[in-house]
């Protein structure tokens, strides 16, 4: 009972970061939906107070998202158990979805204050990060396997020591492939 009373209160702070993440998508939509922002601009003709609300709201939003990704998996460290296997998978694929978000995120913003050139530079710093964290959830994946690995390695070198077993020439007991003399009669091995 204490137990998952302790586990309940551990895993609290999940419910508030969602809480954090909702109320900032919605209130960066309702409030950048209003006339008054959409009309109003910061940059004249290029950017409006709207595209900046929502700016906000949503990279507050992405940014508690990580922050749970990254407490999630810090948990999940701490406590082991069956869920232990998604500690090193969570984080990469967080980032990876909180990286491509930010892609149309920062738009928002910096859409009106590029050019084509600049945009097209924007577009390969995204793609490189984008396959960045590909590649760590793909490490993270093969990282998973590795006891799989090691399960088979270690047939292997077993497979191979039963194959260079020594018999006793004096009482035709099996003895390991590096000693010297035999376990039961002492016999020296060939
Ligand atoms: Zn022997």
């Amino acid at each position: 009972m204490s137990n998952s009373i302790r586990a309940h209160q551990e895993w609290d702070w999940v419910g508030r970061f969602t809480g954090v993440v909702v109320v900032s998508l919605v209130l960066a939509a309702a409030i950048g939906g209003m006339d008054l922002f959409e009309k109003t601009f910061v940059i004249t003709g290029k950017l409006s107070a709207s595209q900046l609300v929502r700016f906000l709201g949503y990279s507050a939003a992405l940014a508690a998202l990580w922050m749970m990704g990254r407490r999630a998996t810090i948990a999940l460290q701490q406590s082991g158990g069956r869920w232990s296997f998604l500690q090193h998978l969570l984080l990469p694929v967080i980032t990876l979805i909180v990286v491509a978000s930010t892609n149309s995120v920062a738009l928002l913003v910096l859409k009106p204050l590029m050019n084509p050139a600049m945009h097209n530079v924007y577009n390969w710093v995204f793609i490189v990060a984008i396959l960045s964290c590909a590649a760590w959830v793909l490490m993270a994946v093969l990282g998973q396997s590795s006891p799989l690995t090691e399960a088979l390695t270690s047939a292997a070198e077993s497979i191979n020591a039963s194959s260079k077993i020594r018999v006793c020439d004096n009482c035709s007991t099996s003895n390991e492939s590096v000693a010297k003399f035999c376990k039961e009669c002492a016999q020296k091995l060939a």
